[in-house]
């Protein structure tokens, strides 16, 4: 082992000398508490360290041993429910053994090693395996857990387990008396292989008709929720790791207020998946690296959390990963860089951190697995953005928004109107709906695309006409344009704006969010056929059917919604016929 000794300490970086030998990225543990730290820089024989770990009263002089590894986190049953920092050792554990200040160079395994586990074999003995082969299955809450033949691994089983295994038991042995445990370590900083990326065609569904119905985002696809302070991107990110129809979610708390995290800890636990009816937290990984944690560590915890969401993936399954915020990941970079003395690009940023956000998004995808079968998984990362005065020009939005597909830009005029969620329908796009359309057609309605279409055509519309209106009154507007008023006033009112703390309303399911569509836009339909036989618009707008489209979101079911289209239609030749 190389072993160096301490020269400077800057905050969270530190320089080691007698390293020479050392690799980037290896982890290295610093001074008498043996702080985890990884090699980020070398220079002869001086490594540069980045340290998760606070290193208030790290001195000179005291040793830094390199461990020769990079850094990994554990694969195996039991992370779902979990709550880790950054580095993947579990915050309960910590707090149990050093208080609530938790203390410096603690070791916990990222799983359980003593917790029992029924393996039920799938391959035999006898079977050639190669990577991504499954061997047996464990059950992990709700989800099968497939244990697979790890990636560069493949040879002839000359055993297979069976019954009650801890994780690190072997759950079959390749010829040459190698053994496969049911745990895996892997290096964060590398991607999990794969067989080859799939078309985004498939939605993953929100449940959020804004981001459904408007902006879509594929299952594998990657989205950023940029907005300025309380624009609603921290309760998105919760809504999302609600309802979002992933098989396992990682929701990564990077740099943020500790007690939002608490919020959504004491919360979770409570909360039901309204499609299995299972606790919500038996599909949740959480990762916290709160404002008050170390600012190197948020890094890792954003490979720590990618990497754990490939895991799932490979085993077949559709993952959501959850950042909030990048931004805080972002400003730990430009700090490290700082003290390393790197040349500032934009806004003092290192000109790295494209590459870096690049590579990260990168990662996100669906995926035919490795191994035998037809299994295709998908790791969806939809990451906050958190621009200083909200303002979208700084690095980091910009840098994000050249990698992502769908771009969900929350608006502070919204958001102070109390129009939540307050994602604007004018900045935001999705660059998905192509590769989506066909989904929709088919499993939602044939006109979807259509509806949808007319439907942003008629809130740009309105966006031009209030511009007219600031000038010359609303008076001035012929009657068919005041139509569009009113038409895109309910849209904004009765489909766009949706809380997040409704029961009814939290979750719209897509059959009703096209429903919901449907019923405003015949509305509209009712009024221009009308008008064009003489009928005014004041009186459209008494027709009870006004008022019913108001009530939608939370008191029609999808058949009620049905008969209120049909009942549109009727009155409106009703007001036709009385003319
Ligand atoms: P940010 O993380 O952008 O600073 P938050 O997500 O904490 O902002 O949101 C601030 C406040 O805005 C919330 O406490 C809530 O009152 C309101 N809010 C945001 N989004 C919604 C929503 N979808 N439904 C209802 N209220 C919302
Ligand atoms: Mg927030």
């Amino acid at each position: 082992m190389i072993q160096g000794e301490v020269i400077r300490v800057s905050g969270p970086v530190v320089h080691a000398g007698g390293l020479r030998g050392s690799k980037m990225y290896d982890v290295v543990m610093v001074g008498e508490e043996a702080l985890t730290g990884e090699v980020i820089r070398l220079d002869q024989d001086v490594a540069i360290i980045q340290v998760y770990e606070d290193t208030t009263g790290l001195g000179t002089g005291e040793v830094v041993e390199n461990t020769g590894e990079p850094l990994r986190v554990e694969l195996g049953p039991g992370l779902l429910t979990s709550i880790y920092d950054g580095v993947q050792r579990p915050l309960p554990l910590l707090a149990e053994q050093s208080g609530d200040f938790i203390s410096r160079g603690l070791r916990v395994p990222g799983i359980d090693h003593s917790r029992r586990w029924e393996f039920e074999p799938v391959a035999r003995e006898g079977d050639a395996v190669g990577p991504g082969d499954v061997l047996g299955t464990v059950r992990e809450y709700h989800l099968e857990h497939r244990i697979l033949v790890p990636p560069g691994v493949s040879g002839t089983l000359e055993s297979v387990s069976d019954g009650s295994l801890t994780v690190d038991d072997v759950v079959a042995r390749l010829d040459g008396e190698r053994p496969i445990p049911m745990v895996q370590a892997w290096p964060v900083r590398k991607g999990r292989p794969y067989a080859r990326k799939l078309d985004p065609s498939l939605p993953l569904v929100t449940g959020q008709r804004i981001f459904d119905s408007l902006f879509p985002i594929a299952k594998g696809g990657t989205a950023m929720i940029p907005g300025g302070f309380g624009t609603g991107k921290t309760v998105s990110e919760q809504t999302l790791a609600r309802w979002a129809d992933a098989h396992v979610v990682v929701y990564i708390g990077c740099g943020e207020r500790g007690n939002e995290m608490t919020d959504v800890l004491s919360e979770f636990p409570e909360l039901v998946d309204p499609r299995t009816g299972n606790p919500l937290i038996e599909r949740t990984i959480m990762i916290a690296n709160t404002s008050n944690m170390p600012v190197a560590a948020r890094e890792a915890s954003i490979y720590t959390g990618i990497t754990m969401a490939e895991y799932y993936r490979d085993q077949g399954y559709d993952v959501a990963l959850l950042a909030d915020s990048t931004s805080r990941w972002g400003e730990a970079l430009r700090e490290v860089s700082g003290r390393l003395e790197e040349m500032p690009g934009e806004e003092g940023y290192p000109a790295y951190l494209a590459a870096r956000l690049a590579a990260f998004y990168e990662r996100a995808g669906r995926t035919a697995c490795l191994g035998a079968g037809d299994r295709a998984g998908s790791v969806t990362v939809v990451g906050a953005v958190s621009p200083p005065g909200g303002d979208f020009s700084e690095p980091i939005t910009q840098n994000t928004l050249r990698i992502v597909g769908t771009f969900w830009a929350l608006d502070t005029n919204l958001a102070y109107r109390r129009h939540f969620p307050s994602v604007s329908w004018i900045k935001s796009h999705s660059l998905y709906l192509d590769s989506l359309k066909d989904w929709y057609s088919a499993s939602v309605a044939p006109d979807w695309v259509a509806l949808r279409d007319r439907t942003m055509y008629l809130l740009q519309k309105e966006a031009e006409l209030q511009e007219v209106v600031q000038l010359v009154g609303p008076d001035a507007l012929p009657e068919g344009e005041k139509a569009v008023l009113e038409v895109t006033r309910m849209l904004r009112e009765d489909f766009l704006q949706q809380s997040a703390y409704s029961l009814v309303d939290g979750f719209c399911p897509l059959e009703k969010q096209y429903l919901m569509l449907k019923a405003i836009l015949a509305y509209y339909d009712a009024a221009v056929a009308t008008m064009g036989r003489g009928v005014a618009l004041r009186q459209v707008l008494a027709l009870p059917e006004k008022n019913e489209i108001a009530r939608m979101k939370e008191q029609y079911d999808a058949p009620r919604i049905r008969d209120l289209i049909e009942s549109i239609g009727v009155s409106a030749r009703a007001l036709e016929a009385e003319r």
